[in-house]
């Protein structure tokens, strides 16, 4: 099998190793992509070199341009540098044997065949020729051509040995298959399975890169159903492993939040590409397991979980090394706020309800309503239709409520400075109940959201607690 390579890096390559006269070929996810006819995501093109990856990086950058910046990684033995939108990465061929509880492999310089055999999978593992007297010739020592086509996840050694090596590449393959819509095949997986445990000895920072890479799929929940069976799931992400199942008491059974999860996440990457929003709708029940109960009038309850759940996600996202900062902050507020529109969507909406929604939501209303809707996993179509409906009732009542208000980013039309240049008096415990006080009569309706009202009732409550305005005239 021949591949194209007639793009112009290409041929620039191919001339700068036939004439170092060393062997190079463009491996791993550049020629899978290709034969698949995937677009690139990455846009990143691998090439292993029989010999000195860095030296030839070296070369090749030179031969692309003077100025253009070589990025050396010696502990790695390899180097890389930017062509436009591409980044090229450059490798020695090598040979890697492994300790059991290490991730540090003894590396020495080995054959084209020794580096495809330390690949993840068979089809990670095909390599195209860049010299010119075998251009574009296609080296599959393990299969990998027939297992694209079959659409098969396979490692290229006995899976053991591979998933031992570097236990990631299980969360690799879940990936892959997810993201490619690939079956992995029965061997591999038991392997997996056997595995799991050794996904322990993986920094959290790789895992987590490859779980954000199975949330941004179009259909996640695939990769969670293999990340359970695999049993990867219990070790990685407990919190979410306890959704599984369903209890029944008196002939009353609450729903698998498990599956639920997933299906709430499947229907908002429908929405959206946003990585967090995706994470807020994966966790947004994870604590209905610590807040459930039976109550024999009414059944089960889960009083709270969207409380408990949001204090739940630091602990997470730190177990995780997800980032600690406005993002965290932002999956705690979908948590915590996610059932406040179904509630307007079934009482009688008052419109200080909504201000309320609009006030504490802010930016994030919208992100919010996707998150309510997306939750919607009833499998009842009359059911489903009618709490859509009710949605979009709310939707309405928000804009209607926004254009007239202007609440979404509520900026007090009174502020700090006012109240405490107004009764000469220094920051404290007042000026906090003053501003409280304004907030709550604007979301009440008791006052418009403007500077004239809001002034005058900063005025009597002032009076009220005993503050007195300076006069200006004095
Ligand atoms: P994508 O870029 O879409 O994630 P990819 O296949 O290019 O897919 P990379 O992580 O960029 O994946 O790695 C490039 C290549 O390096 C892979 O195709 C594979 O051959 C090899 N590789 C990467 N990680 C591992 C690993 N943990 N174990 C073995 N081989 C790996
Ligand atoms: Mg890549």
């Amino acid at each position: 099998m021949n591949i194209c390579l007639n793009d112009k890096i290409f041929e620039t390559l191919s001339k700068v190793v036939d004439a170092e006269k060393v062997e190079a070929y463009v491996i791993g996810g550049w020629v899978r992509d290709s034969i698949l006819k995937r677009d690139h995501p990455d846009k990143d093109i691998d090439i292993v070199v029989v010999g000195s990856g860095i030296e030839i990086a070296r070369k090749a950058a030179h031969q692309f341009g003077k100025g253009i910046k070589v990025t050396v990684f010696k502990n790695f033995g390899t180097a890389m540098f930017r062509i436009g939108e591409y980044e090229i990465e450059f490798v020695g061929a090598r040979k890697e044997s492994y300790t059991r509880g290490s991730r540090k492999p003894v590396v020495e310089n080995g054959s084209l065949e020794d580096d495809q055999k330390r690949r993840d999978f068979t089809i990670n593992a095909l390599a195209v020729s860049l010299n010119s007297a075998t251009y574009g010739d296609m080296l599959d020592p393990f299969g990998g051509i027939i297992d694209l086509e079959n659409k098969i996840i396979r490692t290229p050694l006995d899976p053991d040995k591979t998933f031992s090596d570097d236990p990631l590449r299980m969360m690799r393959a879940i990936r892959f298959s997810n993201q490619l819509n690939f079956t992995i095949e029965s061997n591999t997986f038991d392997s997996i399975k056997r595995n799991a445990e050794r996904i322990k000895i993986v920094s959290p920072e790789r895992i987590v890169t490859e779980l954000n890479k199975i949330i941004l799929c179009s259909h996640p929940s695939k990769g969670f159903n293999l990340l359970d069976k695999s049993g990867l799931l219990r070790i990685i992400l407990p919190a979410l492993d306890n959704l599984k199942g369903v209890e029944t008491i008196e002939g009353k059974a609450h729903k698998d939040n498990f599956h639920h999860s997933i299906k709430v996440l499947d229907n908002i990457c429908k929405k959206t590409d946003n990585l967090w929003l995706r994470w807020a709708a994966l966790l947004h029940d994870i604590a209905k397991p610590v807040t459930k109960k039976y109550i024999p009038e009414t059944g089960w309850s889960f009083h709270g979980h969207e409380y408990v759940g949001s204090k739940m996600i630091p602990d997470i996202f730190r177990e995780l090394r997800l980032p600690l900062n406005e993002k965290m902050k932002y999956v705690q507020k979908l948590v915590d706020l996610h059932l406040r529109p179904i509630v307007l969507s079934q009482d009688v909406v008052t419109d200080s309800a909504i201000r309320r929604l609009l006030f504490e939501a802010g930016d994030d209303i919208d992100d919010l309503m996707l998150l309510c809707e997306a939750d919607i996993t009833s499998k009842n179509e009359a059911k489903k239709t009618k709490h859509l409906e009710n949605f979009k009732i709310v939707r309405n009542k928000l804009k209607e409520i926004e254009e007239k208000d202007a609440l979404r980013n509520f900026q007090p039309p009174v502020d700090g400075s006012e109240i405490i240049e107004t009764f000469g008096i220094k920051p404290g415990r007042e000026v906090g109940i003053i501003k409280n006080t304004i907030r709550e009569a604007i979301i009440e309706g008791l006052i418009p959201n403007e500077h004239e009202a809001a002034r005058k009732l900063m005025l009597e409550k002032g009076i009220e607690l005993g503050l007195i305005p300076v006069d200006k005239d004095h």
